[in-house]
């Protein structure tokens, strides 16, 4: 049984209320945002013109499904600020995460929105039973990716004490966690794993470790993998869950008392279910794909954003707000490769810029140990058949991975093969990637 259950003294006002009053409150502000969206964002503007509908068609939270989708190809398409709905002074921060090529996707940031940001991951902190004095160890990247700095703020508005590690020198973690004595983890599951090894390499039990509490998201996970991180830092670990378009992390979050998939903080994000075929909302309890309207967001306010995310919606239970399962995979080809989201078209890009390779590639992921690995497997071009010394192999092999590891932030193992090594599909499309990674459970 945790030992940090928290009392209902603990939570906001709105946790608590009752569904009619977080409906009322939701259509207040999906006004708001619908109509701000609607009057500073020419793009979305016009799409729902070309759609004829106009912000004041919504009665109920209901009629939201008659509005047009935004969609990661909108962020492209607009990069770096077309969708920003404030003038770009009015900005306070930026972040950056993965767009289907070449380019990042941008959002920005008011004040407002950070200090929103912040409340929501204070929440999610209060939620997996932090307290004000905890410290936390914050081992997210720090930079342009959400990860760091928006669960730094967080921890920081929950008046916890952040040590912000970011990421990577797992023995300097270990470290830190063994002097500074933290109560709570926040990091990716899989680098959670790493850190549980180098203490066991180490010889430290879980008993002797002094975090009681792990947050845990940016990538796919299961219960296999809860029941591993707990037995091997003795913790309770939950999940949470967000992305940069809407956010960053703390979109959903889960509670300590129930371990029962993340609460969506409802108040700030709306959630629908869509069919991700025919675009239609499914009744809640249906798997499909999530759809996110952000309600209190000034800079960068997305109207019913596709994550591509494949999940459902649960009733509520330990707060008022619906909860959503687990993410079961992707309605689109992105790869999460050790948190780093990476598209297959990005590590296209990259293979075509050099003209000694043929387009013709492969991915292969496989787990060494708790973390994913990726090869890149790509071919010289058959005129140079024949014309390449092995060090030329291997000098394109370093020359790729040093470009996919600048342009998409992804660590790679390159494979250069001799001509037409890799085989050819004749009918449908190449087979890009081979997942060799177990399945969750
Ligand atoms: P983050 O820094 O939270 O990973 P990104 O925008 O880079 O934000 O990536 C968001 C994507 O990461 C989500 O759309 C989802 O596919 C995945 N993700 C984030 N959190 C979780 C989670 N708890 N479980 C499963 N997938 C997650």
């Amino acid at each position: 049984m945790p030992t940090r259950t928290p009392s209902p003294g603990d939570l906001e006002p709105i946790e608590r209320a009752s569904r009619d009053e977080i409906a009322a409150l939701q259509l207040q502000r999906l006004r708001w945002s619908l109509r701000h969206t609607y009057d500073h964002v020419a793009p979305y503007r016009a799409r729902c013109e070309q759609a004829g509908v106009h912000p004041d068609d919504l009665k109920t939270l209901a009629d939201l499904a008659h509005f047009p989708f935004m969609t990661k190809a909108d962020l492209r398409e607009h990069y770096p600020f077309g969708l920003l709905a404030v003038p770009r002074q009015r900005l306070a921060r930026l972040h950056a995460s993965s767009g289907t090529t070449g380019k990042p996707i941008v959002v920005g940031y008011t004040l407002q929105d950070l200090s929103h940001w912040a409340d929501v991951v204070a929440r999610s902190l209060r939620a997996a039973g932090a307290r004000p004095g905890d410290m936390v160890h914050n081992a997210y990247g720090y930079g342009m990716f959400t990860g760091g700095l928006g669960a730094h703020y967080g921890i920081e508005r929950a008046g916890c004490i952040a040590v912000p590690m970011s990421g990577g020198q797992t023995e300097k973690q270990v470290q830190a966690i063994l002097d500074f004595e933290p109560d709570f983890l926040m990091v990716t599951p899989s680098y959670s794993l790493v850190i549980a090894e180098e203490f066991a390499r180490q010889g430290v039990s879980p008993e002797s470790i002094s975090l009681k509490v792990g947050i845990f998201g940016a990538e796919p996970w299961g219960e296999g993998m809860r029941g591993e991180i707990e037995r091997m830092l003795g913790i309770d670990a939950l999940d949470i869950y967000g992305l940069t378009e809407v956010m960053g992390p703390g979109v959903a979050s889960e509670c300590i008392e129930s371990k029962d998939g993340p609460v969506i903080w409802e108040d700030h994000f709306y959630p629908e279910i869509i069919d991700p075929e025919t675009g239609e909302v499914l009744p809640d309890g249906e798997e499909g794909e999530l759809v996110f309207t952000s309600l209190t967001k000034e800079a960068f306010p997305v109207i019913r954003y596709r994550t591509r995310d494949l999940t459902r919606l649960l009733p509520p239970t330990a707060r008022s707000f619906r909860r959503m399962g687990r993410i079961t995979g992707r309605s689109d080809d992105m790869l999460i490769i050790r948190g780093v989201n990476v598209f297959p078209t990005q590590v296209e890009e990259q293979v075509l810029r050099d003209r000694r390779l043929s387009g013709n590639y492969q991915l292969v992921i496989s787990r060494a140990g708790h973390m994913d690995e990726l090869e890149v497997r790509c071919e010289v071009q058959r005129e140079l058949q024949g014309r390449l010394s092995p060090a030329d192999f291997e000098a394109i092999g370093r020359e790729l991975q040093h470009h996919i590891k600048t342009m998409i932030g992804v660590s790679t193992q390159v494979t250069v093969l001799e001509a037409d090594a890799i085989p050819r599909t004749l009918v449908g499309k190449a087979r890009r990637v081979i997942d060799q990674r177990p399945k969750q459970s």
